[in-house]
């Protein structure tokens, strides 16, 4: 708790926690987190895109390692916890288990990302994507605000924009990834649980809808000859709503809505509405979507204006493995605590590390479910238990691994 009340200090703004990719805030964070590394006895480097990698070798030198870890990055005015908890965790777990470690069937690695929110960029997984060898060379010309692109920023943060292919990791390097997060969401604080063993990580579906009607003046335009783009807007707004509330499992929102003119006495002629849709299975988050698209068309249909649906992106879920996850859920079990497992409405580095190795996430309660914002908090009590389960977890995932070894 005090390291991350330390790497609180470390941002960009006086007064306000901002880190973001490839700053000097993130530099010092990164220079932190590797002391405490190499105080834990981990060997410390840093991969082409500034990810610190500390690693502490099992029974047998060059093994696969299992890799615990999360980002260090941060949104503007964040809290302290997001991404920084699981990298602390991660180094606690590496402290309690550093005499034992040489007894392990794999070397343990803890990652430290360097992006993950994409606050800079408007990107984000750029530290687990260059890890998971999915990383889109494209975003390298993007700029950021001050027009620094992102393969000058990488230069400057200490990385190798060149040599972003060789920080991929082989698959047969790792025995897996383990994370533990806030939880970001209110679910374990209702369940009264300190931590919860996460089944999956949504799918995302983001689309844009137009509906584009008739100004008009809002006194002398009769309500039968009206062809109001924010009336047929709100309609869509409740939709969505409804369905979402009668589809288990599912979030989809409207977060945002543009309108245009705009002014109080002329009918919109225009509006736009950000619509975010999730849902555990994919299937399932596709049905929805095309249903809501029908359905904006039959609003618009009704109403005689126009509408338009573009989709602008598309995130499969991910589904933690079955056996670490059991290992988990063993381990939640085993420090005392009755086990649930909920999914991730949120993404984590845990999705893209799932490309390459078998991913496992356990949550840790936060208070109101708050995060991206200077009010998150944990208790000490439920960090400790977050602590000890992950500590557990890779104990198991060793018994198993020299079971499997063995037969
Ligand atoms: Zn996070």
């Amino acid at each position: 708790m005090a390291r991350a009340g330390l790497l609180a200090g470390l941002s960009e703004e006086n007064g306000r926690l901002t880190r973001r990719f490839g700053t000097p805030a993130l530099a010092e964070a990164c220079e932190a987190v590797s002391g405490w590394m190499r105080a834990a006895g981990m060997t410390v480097r840093r991969d082409a895109i500034g990810n610190v990698i500390g690693r502490i070798e099992g029974a047998e030198r060059g093994a696969p390692a299992l890799l615990l870890g999360s980002h260090l990055d941060t949104v503007p005015d964040a809290g302290r916890y997001d991404g920084a908890l699981g990298v602390l965790a991660a180094i606690a777990v590496v402290e309690r288990l550093r005499e034992r470690a040489g007894e392990l069937p794999f070397a343990l690695e803890v990652v430290a990302f360097a992006d993950e929110e994409g606050s800079r960029f408007g990107t984000a997984f750029l530290g687990s994507s260059a890890l998971a060898g999915s990383f889109d060379r494209a975003a390298l010309g993007r700029l950021d605000d001050d027009g620094v692109s992102l393969e000058d920023a990488i230069r400057s943060f200490g990385g190798d924009p060149g040599r972003l292919d060789g920080a991929a990791r082989e698959p047969g390097s790792m025995a897996g990834y383990a994370e533990l997060h806030i939880e970001q969401g209110p679910v374990l604080e209702e369940l009264g649980l300190p931590v919860g063993v996460v089944s999956g990580i949504a799918g995302q579906t983001r689309a844009a809808l137009r509906f584009t009607g008739r100004p008009g003046h809002a006194g002398t335009v009769p309500m039968e000859l009206r062809r109001d783009a924010l009336a047929a807007a709100a309609q869509m707004v409740g939709e969505v709503e409804a369905v979402a509330r009668h589809t288990p499992g599912l979030v989809a929102t409207v977060g945002d809505i543009a309108v245009s003119p705009g002014v109080a006495n002329v009918i919109a002629g225009q509006a736009d509405l950000a619509l975010d849709v999730r849902h555990p299975e994919d299937a399932d988050r596709h049905w929805v979507v095309a249903l809501l698209r029908r359905r904006a068309g039959e609003i618009a249909a009704a109403r005689g204006v126009e509408c338009d649906w573009g989709t602008l992106h598309e995130q499969a879920a991910v589904r933690c493995d079955p056996g670490l996850t059991g290992r988990m859920w063993q381990a939640v079990q085993d420090v005392g605590v009755e086990p649930h497992a909920l999914p991730s409405g949120a993404g984590h580095d845990a999705a893209t590390m799932a490309g390459i190795t078998s991913v496992t996430m356990l949550f840790v309660r936060c208070a109101g479910g708050v995060s991206h914002h200077p009010g998150e908090s944990v208790s000490e009590a439920d960090v400790a238990v977050g602590v000890d389960a992950l500590t557990r977890f890779v104990e198991l995932a060793a018994e198993r691994l020299s079971y499997e070894g063995e037969r």
